[in-house]
């Protein structure tokens, strides 16, 4: 299931990470992912029960797709 998360939301929600720039739904090989991935450094951060996004640099993930960041 797609996350479920309010537009205002997500436009104030940015990555944990140094870059803290802006995430966007899914992940870069499954658009329907229920996750955020950074724009900057392609980190993913899965979304609990579709609406709880975990922020968390410990929790994040990669997908196998994104390419970190050189
Ligand atoms: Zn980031």
């Amino acid at each position: 299931m797609a996350v479920n998360l309010d537009p205002t939301l997500l436009a104030v929600l940015a990555c944990p990470s140094e870059d803290h720039a802006p995430l966007v739904v899914g992940t870069p090989s499954n658009p329907d992912a229920a996750a955020l991935t950074c724009t900057h450094c392609r980190r993913s951060f899965r979304v609990d029960d579709d609406r709880v996004p975990v922020l968390l640099l410990a929790e994040a993930f990669y997908d196998p797709a994104a390419k970190p960041p050189s």
